[in-house]
């Protein structure tokens, strides 16, 4: 790996040198050449092993966690930081640069009473989790590879350590800028360089002034409305939206007790400790829009309120413009002509609230007969329009619902003159094979039990094809057993 250290160079002062502590017997549970390659490797092997288990010092790096606040639960806490995760520097990839990170690499001065750790069921979902994403097309962080060990760490019992080798294009997250707001009591020189440093690294086509500020915090708001109507699309409750797991970039990021919907369900928790359902699937977009708002709140002493304000009221378009384009290409509307700026904005939007409305019912639909939300989508690319032949209405209970529905549905989508090619570009667009939580759960029984990854392995070079058919992996594309239905995790981690 070669590192730049622009971060630890340029923000002096917003972070704290650490060293990682290494984990014993350091082995590859998972190595993603895919996220590999982003950074110029190729294959693992024994040195870079030694280096990620913190077992030898990786040359060129400079160990360090940063220090941020963050909005958790609705509540502000002042003071969070790196409390387990060890940044090495900007690993340099043919692309662009990628921070390299231990995610669970030992204490920092931010661990509070935690250990510094990541137990191994943790850090393989976090593996998976951050290719399987990628792989969907969704903007996310990265994972290169995930390291067991034999080091015992203590939740509700005992456990073995792992470390999650996160890459990502920043780890500057909302709860950052809250931090050095807030602790500026009225000087704002720490917030202004840091935004000024994100605006350099990551949005280098604007300037540094005020007008650049502006722009940069609309961006900031469009990318994360794109991000979450990625998730919304393709069925993902992150579980844990803190300002401080937000990135600034508008990547998936930070991942706890995630899940993909199996069953269709708008209001489905998927973390143990969320009793209130904050964080509930069909939560989402409203809470990201509730982040954003913390954020620009941070950013009153730089950004005029006005211009704050014009910038938030932009979330809902571009959250129904990103959600219409990727719900239309699953389900086939030909929504593309808006994009080409034919029609005027009237109809416009009168044509997106009819998509909306075909969307929600469809999604309606799915929750009131319990149907899979993958499966059921994967199954638009069986459908012929013209023959009026519908599989999916085999699975439906109330059968003149569904009709009705798809009266509408056949309407909006018209006659199809190329059926292959209209069924094939759903397929592309409905994935069959997601990480369900139950496969997850298997790939970790199976190294708790008896240190045997190839289920990991297998799930992991599966997830990076979720749209091509791989038929002797069909099984994995089921609806969950009876014990891996709903499966609730649990924040301890
Ligand atoms: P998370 O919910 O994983 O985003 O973590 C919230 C905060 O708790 C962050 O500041 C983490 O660094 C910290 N944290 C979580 N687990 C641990 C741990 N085992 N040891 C130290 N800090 C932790
Ligand atoms: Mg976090």
């Amino acid at each position: 790996m070669r590192f730049k250290q622009d971060f630890f160079e340029q923000l002096e002062g917003f972070y704290s040198q650490v060293y990682p502590q290494a984990i014993s017997n350091p082995h590859w549970l998972g190595w993603s050449d895919d996220a590999a390659a982003l950074i110029g490797l190729d294959k693992p092997n024994d040195e870079l092993l030694m280096q990620l288990s913190a077992n030898h010092a990786a040359e060129g790096a400079t160990y360090y966690a940063q220090v941020y606040s963050g909005h958790q639960f609705g509540g502000y806490t002042s003071q969070l930081g790196d409390g387990r995760s060890i940044i090495l520097g900007e690993a340099i990839g043919p692309d662009h640069a990628w921070d390299v990170a231990l995610k669970g690499g030992g204490p920092t001065p931010y661990s509070r009473m935690g250990d510094g750790r990541a137990v191994m069921r943790s850090a393989v979902r976090e593996f998976l989790v951050s290719e399987s994403l990628a792989a969907l097309n969704v903007p996310t962080s990265r994972a290169l590879a995930v390291i067991g060990s034999d080091l015992p760490v203590w939740r509700e019992g005992q456990e073995t350590a792992a470390i999650t080798v996160r890459l990502a294009k920043t780890h500057i997250r909302f709860g950052h800028f809250e931090y050095f707001s807030y602790t500026g009591k009225g000087d704002n020189t720490k917030l202004t360089q840091l935004v000024d440093f994100t605006i350099k690294q990551h949005f280098p086509h604007l300037s540094t002034d005020n007008a650049g500020y502006v722009q940069w915090f609309s961006e900031v708001v469009a990318a994360t409305a794109k991000m979450v109507a990625h998730w919304q699309s393709v069925g993902f409750a992150h579980g844990v939206l803190n300002t401080d797991n937000m990135s600034i970039l508008g990547d998936s990021f930070d991942f706890g007790p995630f899940s993909f919907l199996d069953t269709f369900k708008e209001d489905f928790v998927c973390n143990h400790s969320d009793h209130e359902g904050r964080y509930a699937f069909g939560q989402q977009p409203g809470v990201c829009f509730w982040n954003l708002q913390r954020l620009a709140q941070a950013l009153t002493p730089l950004i005029a309120s006005d211009d704050l304000v014009q910038a938030l009221n932009q979330y809902q378009r571009h959250l129904i413009d990103h959600y219409l384009l990727l719900m239309g290409n699953k389900l086939g509307l030909p929504i593309f002509e808006f994009t080409q700026g034919q029609s005027s904005d009237a109809a416009k939007t009168e044509q997106q609230q009819q998509d909306l409305q075909l969307v929600d019912k469809f999604t309606s639909l799915l929750e009131a007969n319990q149907l899979d939300y993958t499966n059921s989508l994967r199954r638009f690319g069986e459908l012929d329009l013209n023959s009026q032949h519908a599989s999916l209405r085999d699975d439906m209970i109330d059968l003149a619902k569904f009709d009705q529905w798809f009266a509408a549905y056949q309407q909006r989508v018209g006659k199809v003159d190329d059926v292959v090619n209209w069924q094939q570009a759903r397929n592309a667009a409905n994935p069959k094979y997601i990480l369900r939580n139950y496969l997850a759960q298997e790939a970790i029984i199976a190294i708790e039990e008896n240190g045997d990854n190839t289920k990991l392995v297998q799930l992991h070079q599966l997830l990076r094809q979720p749209f091509a058919e791989q038929p002797e992996m069909a099984d994995f594309a089921k609806r969950p057993p009876d014990w891996g239905q709903g499966l609730i995790m649990s924040c301890s981690s």
